[in-house]
């Protein structure tokens, strides 16, 4: 395809993704000189189409980006009242009080939101100040200039057919060219992945970790709404089978965002984190909330959750990585969107003091000393040994120690040091073998729903005459090597049922495919590599 000719655009700053760290960078650029040339490409059919997290937002991001974010309308109006934290066992629940937590993971000043809304607005933002926003565009190539820098995207193309020829309504797309090109992709980017493999950009740095993340948002019996509570449990029904917990917030209007988290580096394959999520649902505690209420919607995103030590080098010839393209969650907060942000007005920064300089398609190594001595690095830096000890010692290890040494980076020290992640998530895998079936209760279809039900609640649409985005680099590795040492995991840990194995084959249902990117993380044979389909096609969360 290499030489299919396209028109090109040209701009200052081309930014893929308009995620919270997409956009951030795109209001902020134009903030600084608004005769900026700024374009942002977003592969859902509408900017937040693709925004998952039903989040509690803390505004500090928001604040050094549009301090005066409530005059301007910001969907940002329920902040927390309560805030609570539980362990819980098959029947019963512990609660953890609040007093010996270290501030940082305190929830009062934070607000509920939805980030896809969040988002809509912030795209508005950046529009009214001269931001050209493209959805429905997917970035799906990098360009690259002479001297092997990165110097723009190609977005839009259509109209392949199924074996990827050219058919009759074949559409090129076309080249954004930039001084700077920002990836703003969010976890687990394509072309971020692609850039950090070419310019070996995780080199010297501890491997990535991860997270699947799924949600359902529910409208509840208004007697059991308590707009503004936060509720966090970890325990059952994980056990010591995986990392992970869960979250349940109360939004306006009866609203409830249920979620629940799995850490991806589980060495089961059996281990099934849809259906542990809504196994969850049972719990007596959760069970009562929802009980006469409805599943609204459904959707799933993996996240960062390596860290600190995990941020890769987040700048290349010709641009930068931002926000959880470089992974930016801090684990124990669960919050990434205030750093996403930072990250963004950061980079802004640093490429409108590098335009302005006469420089372009160079590397900005100022954003890259901001972010990890700034404040996105000491918020992250304070928990770097969270996970670690959780992956190495278990829960109660990393709710003492984990506790404890959050305590001491507070004030500025650690007994710990940095402690390493070690494996990848796809190499944490171990053989079926070795590890026991799970055996998982069948959905009742009133509290907890088998996946392609629920996934019909995510508005999930692709062109089925399009080639498949998830591409094997080996057609047979699935059955013969993933099937009989690991009975094929990619049938549990994909939450939208893209993977089926029927009469001894491999299917792939890529029309279900949420975007998750977990087959790209967890494939314990690294062999399924995740690309953007048509523009436009994928879920359509309506207010997640
Ligand atoms: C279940 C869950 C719960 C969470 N809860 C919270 C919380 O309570 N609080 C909090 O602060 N954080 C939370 N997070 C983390 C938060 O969602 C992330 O930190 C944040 O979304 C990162 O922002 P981003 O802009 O980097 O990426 P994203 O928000 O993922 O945005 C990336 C955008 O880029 C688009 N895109 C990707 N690739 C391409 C391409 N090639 N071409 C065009 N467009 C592309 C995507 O469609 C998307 O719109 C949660 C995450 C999950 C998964």
């Amino acid at each position: 395809m290499a030489d299919i000719e396209r028109e090109a655009m040209e701009y200052d700053v081309v930014i893929v993704g308009a995620g919270p760290a997409g956009l951030s960078a795109a209001i902020r650029l134009k903030q600084l000189d608004s005769d900026i040339q700024v374009v942002v490409l977003e592969k859902g059919s509408e900017v937040g189409a693709h925004i998952l997290s039903g989040a509690v937002l803390d505004p500090c991001g928001l604040d050094a980006l549009i301090p005066d974010w409530k005059d301007k309308g910001a969907p940002i109006t329920v902040p927390v009242k309560k805030d609570n934290f539980y362990m819980l066992g098959e029947a019963g629940k512990i609660r953890i009080p609040n007093w010996p937590m270290p501030s940082l993971m305190s929830n009062h000043g934070k607000y509920i939101v939805s980030m896809a809304n969040v988002c809509r607005w912030m795209a508005e933002q950046a529009e009214e100040l001269g931001v050209e926003i493209f959805p429905g565009m997917a970035c799906s190539e990098l360009v690259f200039g002479e001297n092997g820098e990165v110097k723009g995207v190609v977005a839009g193309e259509f109209g392949k057919e199924p074996d990827g020829s050219i058919g009759d309504n074949y559409e090129p797309g076309m080249e954004l060219l930039g001084k700077y090109v920002f990836l703003s992709e969010g976890v687990r980017g394509s072309l971020s992945k692609e850039v950090i493999a070419k310019y070996d950009l995780s080199k010297g740095y501890e491997p990535q970790k991860f997270g699947i993340g799924m949600k359902e948002i529910w409208e509840v019996d208004p007697d059991k709404h308590c707009e503004g509570t936060v509720t966090h449990t970890m325990g059952w029904p994980l056990g010591g089978n995986a990392g992970g917990g869960s979250f349940i917030y109360h939004l306006d209007n009866n609203q409830v965002y249920v979620g629940f988290a799995v850490h991806l580096n589980y060495k089961n394959p059996h281990m099934f984190p849809y259906m542990e999520f809504q196994r969850f649902k049972h719990h007596p505690m959760v069970a009562d909330l929802l009980k006469g209420g409805k599943r609204i919607a459904y959707g799933a995103r993996a996240m960062t959750e390596g860290g600190y030590q995990s941020m890769p080098k987040m700048t290349f010839p010709g641009g930068a990585l931002l926000g959880c393209s470089v992974g930016m969650i801090n684990v124990p907060r669960i919050k990434g969107n205030h750093n996403a942000m930072l990250s963004g007005k950061v980079a802004a920064e640093a490429a409108f003091a590098a335009i302005g300089a006469g420089r372009s398609g160079d590397e900005l190594p100022d954003y890259e000393a901001e972010v990890r001595e700034g404040a996105i690095g000491q918020d992250l830096k304070k928990v770097r040994n969270v996970k670690p000890i959780w992956s190495k010692y278990g829960l109660v290890a990393s709710l003492v120690a984990g506790g404890f040494d959050m305590w001491t980076n507070t004030f500025g020290f650690s007994l710990f040091g940095t402690m390493k992640h070690g494996k990848s998530d796809a190499q944490s895998t171990e053989e079926a073998s070795k590890h026991k079936v799970i055996d998982y209760p069948k959905p009742d279809g009133t509290l907890s729903f088998d996946r392609l039900t629920n996934v019909s609640f995510s508005a999930t649409n692709h062109e089925e005459s399009q080639p498949c985005h998830l591409h094997l680099a080996d057609p047979d590795i699935p059955m013969t090597v993933n099937m009989p040492k690991y009975a094929e995991p990619a049938q549990r840990y994909c939450p939208a049922g893209v993977y089926e194995v029927v009469d001894d084959k491999f299917v792939i249902n890529f029309q279900n495919c949420v975007h998750c990117k977990t087959c790209d993380i967890k494939d314990p044979s690294e062999n399924i590599t995740w690309t953007t389909p048509q523009g436009g096609d994928g879920p359509n969360y309506p207010n997640m």
